[in-house]
């Protein structure tokens, strides 16, 4: 994934205090450098990090809580009740536990996320030695960490001041959306990252109702009356944009505002699907998410590669829009682009993080092998990841996750699946 898509076969890659130093033939590294540690792959390909550009990861333990609705029915009588009687900092950090192990068992080393407790997660994602761009969220209601506006921005600034400058967690601030965090409040949000360099991740235009509600209530469409307040540029990460306008890319072109597509949510919740191929004619910096997996439901970027792929294609009617390779970028460096993270990570290029996944290639499902491309995309599934390296750091070795403990997180989840359903009310556990 650097500028030239070069790929090299019997290649070698150099990695010092967290960073590559050298990439070339196996021969070249091996004569030049004397390594501590030496990661085997031959028979196998190396690939940069997937980076998941949108998360709610403690949403894991909603797993299937509420399927089949839209997203207002879905968020207004399932998730937003489940979450005001369940939301601790132990809930936060028991889905946060469980959504890592996912994420790192499938190769991902970097994932954006917006939820509660978020300096929580920011402790459990830097012990368990995972990537990610964490925004506390801000909303125009009383929450499980934050009961007022005051309050919230009182947490986000001790939250981006402790965490700033670490080498794993970019610390930034998540106003829900803007029909959930009202004018003056948005506005603080772009000065309070004015001031911080913190990235503001956010949901824009997920669906068609949004737009005509906005159209209703402020006489322009969300992306519109973003830019009209002076909200969107380059530290801004938009989740979904399913509904904008032709000018509206061009402005977020621009502006340099970060897209990620959700298409499995999107498709799940039944929102619609985002321009994407136009996203890409413009060069947009768009990425790929799972979102939470209340609405997806699992944490896996190969089926968003797979999805992203395909659904544009049956849409378009044209199956040559959204290539193997440009599904595969969106899932490296462009979504390293959408997090405004391209010069640190998304390629495997001296200089950059080294966050490394090493795939098998010789499943049942992978043979035979023509295209590198075709392959990772179409036929790659998440249990062919063998190995991954996040900061220079393995972290799943052989299959086995290093840092996390699978069966205390299993079973930490199973309780609170109990807690949950007797919290909305149901007298019995179903199947039990
Ligand atoms: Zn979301």
């Amino acid at each position: 994934m650097d500028g030239a898509r070069r790929v090299i076969e019997n290649g070698g890659v150099a990695i010092k205090s967290g960073r590559i130093i050298a990439i070339g033939g196996t021969n070249e590294i091996d004569r030049t450098y004397a390594a501590r540690e030496v990661v085997n792959a031959s028979g196998k390909v190396v690939i940069p990090g997937l980076i998941n550009g949108h998360t709610h990861v403690p949403m894991t333990l909603f797993r299937g809580l509420a399927d089949d609705l839209d997203l207002q029915e879905w968020l207004t009588k399932y998730i937003f009740p489940a979450e005001a009687r369940n939301v601790t900092e132990d809930f936060v950090r028991v889905g946060t536990r469980l959504g890592l192990a996912e994420m790192i068992r499938s190769g991902t080393t970097t994932y954006c996320d917006m939820y509660y407790f978020e300096d929580a997660i920011a402790d459990e994602t830097f012990k368990a030695g995972m990537r990610g761009v964490l925004g506390e969220t801000v909303i125009d209601f009383p929450v499980a960490d934050n009961k007022t506006n005051a309050e919230a921005m009182a947490y986000v600034e001790k939250f981006v001041s402790q965490w700033k400058g670490n080498s794993l967690i970019v610390p930034a601030i998540a106003p829900h959306a803007p029909y959930t965090v009202s004018e003056e409040h948005l506005k603080a949000i772009r000065a309070f990252s004015d001031r911080t360099g913190a990235p503001i991740v956010t949901h824009i235009s997920e669906t068609k109702r949004e737009v005509d509600d906005s159209l209703k209530a402020k006489g322009a469409t969300p992306i519109d009356y973003l830019n009209r307040i002076g909200f969107l540029n380059n530290r801004v990460i938009a989740a979904h944009v399913v509904w904008p306008s032709e000018e509206e890319l061009n402005l977020l072109k621009r502006l340099g505002v970060g897209v990620v597509h959700n298409p499995q949510s999107n498709m799940k919740l039944a929102s619609g699907v985002a321009p994407v191929p136009e996203m890409l004619k413009r060069d947009l910096q768009v990425g790929l998410g799972t979102d939470g997996a209340a609405s997806n439901n699992d944490l896996n970027l190969w089926e968003e590669m797979d999805t992203a792929a395909k659904l544009h294609k049956v849409i378009s009617k044209d199956p040559k829009v959204i290539s193997a390779e440009e599904a595969f970028e969106m899932a490296t460096i462009r979504g390293a682009r959408a997090l405004h993270l391209e010069h640190e990570i998304g390629s495997i290029e001296k200089g950059k993080r080294a966050d490394l996944v090493v795939v098998d290639l010789d499943d049942l499902n992978q043979t035979p092998y023509y295209n590198i491309y075709s392959d990772l995309v179409y036929a790659t599934k998440a249990a062919d990841v063998r190995t991954v390296i996040i900061e220079g750091r393995v972290v799943l070795r052989d299959h086995r996750l290093l840092t996390l403990n699978e069966e205390t997180i299993k079973a930490d989840a199973r309780r609170y699946r109990e807690r949950i359903i007797r919290s909305l009310g149901a007298k019995t556990l179903p199947e039990d």
